[in-house]
């Protein structure tokens, strides 16, 4: 399948990138990797007049670590998974990258283009000629059109439904990092959890000339590990029809639980955090009664968009439940690997 035709630049610098996406606005689209646009180009998903390459900007590839952990928004995810200190420091993270795609995807597709990811639909995701067989939908067309799956409920506004399925965005929001973005306003620092809007249509909160700089993660306490667990059709290639990140910090004093964070990724159009966990676990010590009431807590927090193919939605929510039972103790037990180390 072809390109369409558009116009091409390779900005050398962050502000001249800047410039121009703000001059362009939503005639411009960045190119990292390009692993998704690419495709999505193809398919004319995305019709973009002028590509802006930022891989010709020096100085966003890198992993640093000094009072936290920063990974500029260039470097590839074959990196993060190979990275010595992010075996070390953050292995979840290492685990999350080298559950994306296939190896050709991760040593082109960069961590800003997976945080970036455009949302998924079993309509929109297709060819131009097996969406001809409707209407332009919602997330494609103008703001009036309507959502070719879900009808539109009755004097309420059109709402899309698609799915955001990046892999490392549940694990890095367990770890409670944060994004650095560079836009004509300058450069501001938001929890990555604000990068989602949970709308389907706009599914990233970043305006006209913004540009993902680098993902800042503070250093896990001494004490503490996560796990991202994935379920998919297929071990390799495959998008998430499932995504579970947990992280757990324990007292040092008693070996209690101190602080849990448990994020759901590929049930809904932003990340999902599980609300409420820390109360039911803070001061207890684990046990498999408490990995059930977890477990329970993410399961009822679940609600699956019937969106994707390959499985059904009750499926799907019963799959959180069961990749947060397995998640639980395989993060404890690394615990104690590393604390009998
Ligand atoms: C067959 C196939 C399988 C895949 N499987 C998976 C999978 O299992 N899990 C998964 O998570 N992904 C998967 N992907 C999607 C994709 O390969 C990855 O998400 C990859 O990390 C995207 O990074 P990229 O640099 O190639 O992004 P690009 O394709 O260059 O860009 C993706 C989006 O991010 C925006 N963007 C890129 N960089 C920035 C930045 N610095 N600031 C602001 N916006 C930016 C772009 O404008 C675009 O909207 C798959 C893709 C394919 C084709
Ligand atoms: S869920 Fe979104 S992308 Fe899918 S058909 Fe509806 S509006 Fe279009």
């Amino acid at each position: 399948m072809r390109l369409p035709r558009f116009e091409y630049s390779a900005p050398t610098t962050i502000d001249e990138a800047v410039a121009e996406l703000s001059e362009y606005k939503d005639e411009a689209m960045i190119i990292a990797g390009g692993t998704d646009v690419i495709p999505s180009m193809k398919q004319r998903r995305f019709t973009p007049k002028r590509l802006v390459d930022i891989r010709q900007i020096r100085g966003l590839e890198y992993i640093q670590s000094n009072k936290d952990i920063r990974i500029g928004s260039l470097t590839t995810l074959g990196f993060i998974e190979e990275s010595g200190i992010i075996n070390q420091r953050l292995p979840m993270l290492a685990k999350a990258a080298g559950e994306v795609g296939a190896p050709q995807h991760r040593n082109a597709g960069t961590i800003g283009g997976n945080l970036c990811l455009n949302t998924r639909c079993w309509y929109f995701n297709q060819s131009p000629f097996f969406r001809q067989c409707r209407p332009v939908c919602y997330k494609l067309g103008k703001d009036d059109d309507k959502c070719q799956l879900f009808p539109t409920r009755k004097g309420k506004a059109n709402v899309c439904y698609s799915v955001y399925s990046g892999d490392t965005a549940p694990a890095l929001i367990a770890l409670g990092a944060d994004v650095c973005i560079v836009g004509p306003g300058g450069e501001r620092v938001i929890a990555l959890m604000d990068l989602y809007t949970g709308d389907g249509k706009r599914p990233i909160a970043l305006g006209f000339g913004d540009i993902l700089k680098e993902v800042i993660i503070p250093f896990p306490s001494p004490l503490s590990a996560g796990i991202y667990l994935k379920h998919r059709l297929r071990e390799a290639i495959d998008f998430p029809l499932v995504g579970v990140a947990v992280n757990i910090a324990l007292d040092p004093k008693d070996g209690s639980c101190k602080q849990l964070k448990v994020v759901i990724g590929a049930v809904a159009s932003k990340p999902v955090i599980v609300a409420g966990v820390d109360e039911i676990v803070q001061g207890k010590k684990f046990t498999d009664q408490l990995v059930d009431k977890v477990s329970s807590a993410a399961f009822d927090k679940a609600r699956p968009l019937p969106n994707l193919l390959g499985c059904s939605q009750k499926y799907r929510k019963n799959m959180v439940k069961i990749l947060t039972k397995r998640a639980l103790p395989l993060a404890l037990q690394k615990l104690t690997d590393n604390y009998t180390k």
